[in-house]
């Protein structure tokens, strides 16, 4: 059986210490009944002494049935020349209403003489009187070892002293902490494998990605025996952010033979790097490694045949494995191998004349600058259209829009669409904050009384992108929608050198693919 080791995920602390991210307290609890259900060990839900926000959320988070994760609160040693039983700081963890605390202190003797102004000897004092007080109120104590790797560089035997005074007070971990997030793989792995001759106590890694080595230095240390490890979803956490779990966890299990998460769920891991983003209201860089929107993306014609044949020859594992999935990106550099594949998801029969036919179109769609890459439910349609087997369920025949602005007042905008749905003809006007939304209202109102689904979508998003540049006013523009319903979000394309064209291409589509993804019951992605 693999060994385990223990996940300890301090994304609602470390990680909310990151530029751009603000967690309230019900984000907070909803990340962290999301890390329970995966299967982490600890999560670190705050400072309770430094932080009201995060008092409250041990307090809501005492509401909660927890199904496996022991929350952890976290604080530091006390003052220099203070007592443990009377500091501020201490008594909120222990009054958190959780089992497990998580304290950091000094074992750089620079910090311990600069930064906190008190002795050796003291700094000492202060993490063993820390430690044993939480013990005694019947905690788990986890030992952070602040800068431990720079500091055991300045002076080994202090940062060691530093360590033996919390495991003789009764720590039930020792975490050795990359601060500064500077070290190198080799360096971790010889200091921790020093630290393990001289503690008893089990030894975890807190690493900062500053070398960009935050995974590297904890797959590093794991190996060298450090037997918990602390990281941040998508790797969130202030300057460069901390461990990445999303990297660090696929590694030990499917790379080192670790069990981290209980099974099976592992493959929730894209699921879960999303949710976090969206909560944090962060975009996810596509290329994130493992889950990231690209991370199994292929495009060169050569390398999708060689994946549809043997998937290894292009992937390093499995996409479903930590529940992403393969995409096929089809594109003017591409083959037919990507046209057959995109073509065998959407269920549709190929022959070799329709297979030419359709990347002589897409290469020439392409050259007057549309791009399918970010427009699947464009792609589809385009497919279906050009394999003549699909009719548009509704025929246009006009759109007006209508800006008006005078001095001193706001511009309005308005659209009039006429539309036939069979015999019936639909005319209908809306107004709008501009005449892309205008359109949008006036064509889903028409449609809305045909067709009731297209009540149930909404825009999400709206792209422009100038293609020539050079020619300023007159150059095309591409427009990129996304729209979403309960289910799921498609995005679609307009090309035209008129903005409000290409705008109203690219809406039409939305809604037709709204229309034909109903009559197919069908999910996109
Ligand atoms: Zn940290």
């Amino acid at each position: 059986m693999a060994e385990k080791l223990y996940i300890y995920d301090t994304t609602l602390r470390d990680g909310s210490q990151g530029e751009g991210i603000s967690l309230s307290v019900e984000d907070k609890i909803k990340i962290a009944a999301r890390l329970d259900r995966l299967g982490v060990d600890y999560i670190e839900g705050g400072w309770p002494w430094a932080n009201p926000k995060d008092m409250e959320f041990f307090r809501r988070a005492r509401e909660v049935t927890w199904r496996q994760a022991k929350l952890t609160a976290f604080g530091r040693t006390r003052k220099p020349g203070g007592r443990a039983d009377s500091d501020p700081n201490l008594l909120a963890i222990k009054e958190a209403g959780v089992k497990t605390a998580a304290l950091f202190g000094k074992s750089w003797d620079l910090h311990v003489t600069a930064a906190l102004e008190t002795t050796l000897e003291e700094n000492l004092a202060m993490i063993a009187d820390s430690v044993a007080f939480l013990v005694a109120a019947g905690m788990e104590v986890i030992y952070d070892a602040e800068h431990f790797f720079d500091g055991f560089k300045a002076n080994p035997d202090y940062a060691l002293a530093t360590l033996k005074a919390a495991a003789a007070a009764g720590a039930g971990w020792v975490v050795l902490c990359d601060t500064n997030g500077g070290c190198l793989p080799d360096e971790v792995a010889a200091i921790v494998t020093r630290v393990r001759q001289e503690i008893q106590v089990p030894l975890g890694i807190h690493a900062h990605n500053d070398g960009d080595l935050a995974v590297a230095n904890t797959l590093a240390a794991v190996k060298a025996g450090c037997r918990q490890v602390q990281g941040t979803i998508n790797g969130f956490g202030e300057r460069c952010g901390n461990a990445n779990l999303c990297s660090v966890l696929p590694n030990l299990e499917l790379k080192m033979g670790y069990r981290c998460l209980p099974p099976g769920q592992l493959s929730h891991l894209t699921e879960v790097s999303r949710y976090v983003s969206e909560i944090a209201n962060v975009v996810p860089p596509g290329n994130q490694p493992f889950v990231g929107y690209s991370a199994f993306a292929h495009k060169g014609g050569i390398h999708v045949s060689a994946v549809l044949k043997a998937s290894q020859t292009y992937e390093h594992i499995s996409p479903h494995l930590v529940g992403n999935e393969r995409r096929i990106l089809v594109s003017d550099q591409a083959g037919a191998s990507n046209l057959r594949c995109k073509a065998e998801e959407l269920g549709v029969e190929l022959s070799k004349e329709k297979e030419q036919a359709l990347i002589n179109g897409i290469k020439e769609m392409e050259r007057r600058g549309y791009q399918f890459e970010g427009a699947d439910a464009s792609l589809e349609l385009f497919l279906r259209k050009t394999l003549g087997e699909y009719r548009r369920p509704f025929e246009v025949e006009y759109v007006k829009t209508l800006v008006e602005k005078r001095p001193g007042r706001e511009a309005t905008s308005e659209a009039i669409v006429k539309l036939k749905v069979g015999e019936q003809v639909v005319h209908t006007a809306a107004e709008g904050n501009g005449p892309v939304n205008a359109m949008d209202n006036a064509l889903r109102k028409a449609l809305e009384e045909v067709f009731p689904v297209i009540g149930r979508m909404r825009l999400t998003d709206y792209k422009v992108r100038v293609l020539d540049e050079k020619d300023a006013t007159s150059a095309r523009v591409r427009v990129l929608i996304e729209s979403r319903d309960g289910s799921g979000s498609w995005n679609t394309v307009g090309v035209s050198t008129n903005i409000i064209e290409a705008s109203w291409e690219a809406l039409l589509d939305s809604m037709e693919y709204a229309l034909l993804k109903q009559s197919r019951n069908l999910k996109p992605n």
